[in-house]
């Protein structure tokens, strides 16, 4: 299994015909799920004690497994939030694989977390933070979010060693991730719910109003998003923080999603106040063209994620001794893929610039798709977009009607768009990170709801 032979020559060459015959693919298949059953049935016994052979299985996987899959980065996949790579990353990704880096040290990926921290300095030059941020890629905004709030709290447990409170809370609307709570029970915390405004945002008045209410007291952080998952929204940043600075509580921004539009001039202006974060995650294999699973985590001060997360034991002494980055001690987890590789390949290849241009393109897109909605008068923009999430109403439909639109859709291989929920009602959404996204794919959709 370990001696690169003729039948490895030949599988390669097979690998390597999959992956050129996929990337030519424009579009696409969309494919989509089959039972469990059924894919019994057609796969058959896959794991044998004698071995299928590497053509077998690959050409079980080609023919049986992979049209099982919803393609992410097909056009018109606009349901929760798409994955849309760029070729550059997409083909870094098997460089990766094939390179066997360790990437959670200095000592044994140099090279590798230098080239990530190189893209994690671009992020962190659109943030606005200073010349010591610092962080990590970790698998996704779940575990950033979490090793963000670990951070803080461990800062926060210094600080009160000889006081602490009797609860520790994060503070946060109820319009933030569904990792943020999850975040909080992991870490037995509590969550306190701020109401949003007219606009659904988080703003520093009603964050000051709940606390007067509620107490500050153990208050450690404060949950802003900058691109809501449903709607897009971005909270008042600038206001928030003000607050967080009057408190002395860490201010960290849920940018898994729309953090990437940090890099796109007509918006940027809704994120002022976010250079003021302690910490701060983007998903790059959401709006930031990388594949999966990317997360990127930076901290305003890297000594303090540091602190918390750094692990301990006689066997990583070495490592744990040295004065070198390793990016293992800035979160969650300790064994890591240099999982940033992808995106700063493809960032080294293109340029900044050319990501400034796909994230206008798909804003370009969100503004169509919103016009449109408005014309249509079957259907009901929710709200004005912020960043690249649009919401609607089809006029009359039931849950449903939603619903049997959205399967049709799917087992025609038209599209990828589920419904959604906004105060009890059932509406739908698309949500637009792929710069393939055409306003004809927009004009398609739409028609079928007529
Ligand atoms: C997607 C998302 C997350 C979670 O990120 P994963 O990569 O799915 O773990 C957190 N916050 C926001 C705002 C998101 O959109």
């Amino acid at each position: 299994m370990h001696r690169f032979d003729s039948d490895v020559e030949a599988l390669s060459q097979a690998v390597l015909d999959y992956t050129l015959k996929r990337s030519r693919m424009h579009p696409v298949p969309l494919d989509g799920p089959r039972s469990a059953a059924e894919l019994d049935e057609a796969a058959g016994r896959t794991i044998t004690a004698g071995g299928l052979g590497g053509q077998t299985a690959l050409e079980l996987f080609t023919e049986v497994l992979a049209p099982a899959c919803i393609s992410t980065d097909h056009p018109r996949y606009l349901s929760f939030i798409p994955c849309a790579p760029t070729e550059a990353s997409t083909l870094f990704d098997l460089v990766v694989g094939a390179s066997s880096i360790y990437g959670g040290s200095w000592l044994e990926g140099a090279g590798a977390v230098h080239a990530e921290n190189a893209a994690l300095r671009w992020i962190s030059d659109l943030v606005g933070l200073p010349e010591g941020a610092g962080g990590v890629f970790v698998p996704g905004g779940t575990i950033g979010n979490l090793s963000a709030l670990v951070a803080a709290r461990h800062a926060a447990k210094v600080s009160r060693a000889g006081d602490p409170p009797a609860r520790w809370k994060v503070a946060g609307t109820t319009q933030a991730h569904s990792s943020i709570k999850s975040a909080c029970d992991v870490m037995d915390v509590d969550f306190v719910g701020v109401p949003v405004d007219e606009h659904g945002r988080l703003t520093g008045e009603n964050l000051r109003r709940t606390l007067e209410t509620v107490g500050a007291d153990g208050l450690f952080a404060v949950v802003a998003t900058a691109g809501t998952t449903n709607f897009g929204i971005v909270d008042a940043l600038d206001s928030v923080a003000d607050v967080c600075a009057e408190l002395g509580a860490w201010f960290h921004v849920d940018g898994a999603y729309g953090g990437a539009g940090l890099a796109a001039p007509s918006i940027r202006h809704r994120y002022a106040g976010i250079e003021r974060c302690d910490s701060f995650i983007v998903d790059p294999h959401k709006w930031l063209f990388a594949p999966f699973d990317c997360c990127a985590l930076i901290y305003r001060d890297p000594q303090q994620g540091r602190a918390a997360h750094t692990q301990k034991a006689g066997y990583l002494d070495v490592l744990t001794d040295a004065a070198e980055f390793n990016p293992s001690d800035y979160s969650v987890g300790l064994t890591r893929r240099a999982r940033g590789l992808p995106f700063w390949f493809s960032l080294a290849t293109h340029g900044t610039d050319a990501y400034t241009e796909a994230i206008e393109r798909t804003l370009e897109v969100t503004r169509f798709a919103a016009a449109e909605i408005e014309r249509r008068d079957y259907l009901e923009l929710l709200r004005e977009p912020d960043t690249s999430v649009v919401v609607f109403r089809r006029v009359g439909w039931t849950p449903q009607q939603y619903q049997l639109w959205s399967d049709r859709l799917l087992i025609a291989n038209l599209a990828f768009v589920v419904p959604t929920s906004h105060e009890g009602e059932t509406v739908t959404r698309f949500a637009i990170v792929n710069p393939n996204t055409t306003e004809g794919d927009i004009s398609t959709i739409l028609d079928t709801m007529a």
